[in-house]
C-alpha cells in the first residue's frame, strides 16, 4: 500500500533518464522502477506492455498510473524504427528500409513461407525476419553492398529489438504466435559479433516468455568469422544457432573476398573455432556460402569445402550471389549451383540451395541504403 502511495506521489528529480527501454529486461526495468519508488512488479508489467502488447507510447499502458506514464514520457523516450521505405516482391518478400531515431537507416526483410506435406498440401506458415545489427558494416566483404557504406554505427539492443517489433506489427504477428513459426536471422547489415553485447541482450529480450517469446532454436546469428566471439557465443546459455559466412576454401581467395580473413587467423583458425563449438544433440553448424561465377563455384571448391568440414556436424547454405551495382562479380549459372550442391552431398555434407527471394526489390543487403531508396 505504501509503495502504491509512493508511486502516485512520485517526483523522481534524482532519477536518471532510462537508456534504451526496448533493450531492457524485466529485472532492469524493475530496478529502474525502484529508483522511482515504484513496486518491482512494474518492471515485468512494463516489459510485457513493450514487448508482447507492443504499445507504441507510454500513454498506452493503461495499467500504469497517469503520473507514472507522464514521468516515463519525460525520462524514457523510445520509438520503434520508422518505415522509410517498403518494397514488396511478387513472392511475398517485403524489404524494409527503417529509419532509426538519429536518422541512420538499416534494412530488415520479411520472408514468408509455406511448409507443404508430401502431397503438396500447405501444412503451416513459416515466417523469417532478417534484421540488422549495425548501420553499415566495417568488414568490407567484396561481394556485399553494405560494405560500400562503411560502418556508420552499431545499433543498441533496443534498436535491434525494435526491428522485430516493427515487422511483427506490420505483418500482424502476435507475440508467441502459435501456428505462425517465426524465425529470426541476424544476417542483415553489420557483423553481429562486432556488436556482441547489444546482440546478445536483444536475444535475451526477444526470447523472454513475457515478451515476444521467440525460441532461441529459431534464431540464427551469422558471423563473417570473428573467431574469439565464436568461442564466447558457444558458452552462452540458451544461445541461438550459429552460421559462419565462409565463401572460400583457400586463404588466398578468402582474403581477397573477405579481407578480415588473415587478421582472424585464416581458415585454419576459423575451422578450429568451428570444431570447438559445442553443438547440441541435433544441432548443426551452418556454413553460408555465396556462390560467385568463376570465382568460388568450381567442383574443386566444393571438394575443399567438404574436406574442411570433415568430422564437423555442419550443413551448407548455398546462396547464388545477388547482383548489385558496381560490384564486379556475376551470379553463378543454375547448372553450376546444382553441380556444387551435388558434389557436397556426394561427400556426405548436407547442402541446401537458398531460393533467391525478392530479387526485384533490391534484395541484396545494403542496396536500399546505398541507393538512398526511400519511396513508399
Ligand atoms: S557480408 Fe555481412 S559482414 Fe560482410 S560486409 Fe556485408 S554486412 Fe558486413
Amino acid at each position: 500500500m505504501e509503495s502504491r502511495r509512493a508511486e502516485l506521489r512520485t517526483a523522481p528529480q534524482h532519477a536518471e533518464a532510462w537508456e534504451d527501454p526496448l533493450g531492457l529486461m524485466p529485472d532492469d526495468l524493475a530496478a529502474r522502477a525502484g529508483e522511482f519508488g515504484w513496486p518491482r512488479f512494474r518492471g515485468r508489467q512494463i516489459f510485457n506492455a513493450l514487448q508482447a502488447q507492443r504499445v507504441q507510447s507510454w500513454d498506452e499502458i493503461a495499467a500504469l498510473p497517469q503520473r507514472a506514464r507522464q514521468h516515463l514520457a519525460a525520462m524514457a523516450p523510445w520509438s520503434w524504427p520508422a518505415v522509410a521505405g517498403r518494397f514488396a516482391a511478387a513472392d511475398g518478400t517485403v524489404r524494409y528500409l527503417l529509419r532509426l531515431g538519429d536518422g541512420e537507416t538499416v534494412e530488415a526483410v520479411y520472408l514468408p513461407d509455406e511448409i507443404f506435406d508430401a502431397e503438396g498440401r500447405a501444412l503451416r506458415r513459416r515466417t523469417t525476419f532478417c534484421i540488422s545489427t549495425q548501420a553499415g558494416c566495417p568488414v568490407n566483404c567484396q561481394f556485399c553492398m553494405t560494405a560500400r557504406l562503411g560502418l556508420k554505427r552499431s545499433l543498441t539492443a533496443g534498436e535491434i529489438v525494435g526491428q522485430v517489433l516493427r515487422l511483427m506489427h506490420e505483418h500482424g504477428i502476435a507475440a508467441g504466435a502459435g501456428g505462425e513459426r517465426l524465425n529470426l536471422v541476424y544476417m542483415g547489415m553489420g557483423e553481429p559479433f562486432l556488436n556482441y553485447a547489444a546482440v546478445m541482450q536483444s536475444v535475451r529480450v526477444l526470447t523472454h516468455g513475457a515478451g515476444a517469446g521467440l525460441s532461441p532454436r529459431r534464431i540464427t546469428i551469422s558471423t563473417s568469422g570473428i573467431v574469439d566471439k565464436i568461442a564466447r557465443f558457444g558458452a552462452e546459455p540458451n544461445r541461438p544457432r550459429l552460421a559462419i559466412s565462409l565463401n572460400a576454401t583457400t586463404d588466398e581467395l578468402r582474403q581477397r573476398l573477405m579481407p578480415l580473413n588473415r587478421a582472424q587467423g585464416g581458415l585454419a583458425a576459423l575451422a578450429a573455432a568451428a570444431r570447438a563449438f559445442p553443438l547440441g544433440p541435433r544441432e548443426r553448424l551452418t556454413w553460408e556460402y555465396v556462390l560467385l561465377a568463376g570465382v568460388n563455384d568450381s567442383l574443386a571448391d566444393a571438394r575443399r569445402l567438404a574436406a574442411l568440414s570433415a568430422g564437423l556436424r555442419a550443413k551448407v547454405n548455398l546462396i547464388a550471389w545477388n547482383a548489385g551495382p558496381e560490384i564486379p562479380f556475376a551470379p553463378p549459372s543454375p547448372d553450376a549451383v546444382a553441380a556444387f550442391q551435388r558434389q557436397l552431398r556426394a561427400s556426405g555434407l548436407p547442402a541446401y540451395v537458398r531460393r533467391p527471394r525478392g530479387r526485384e526489390v533490391y534484395a541484396a543487403c545494403g542496396q536500399l541504403s546505398r541507393q538512398g531508396v526511400v519511396a513508399e
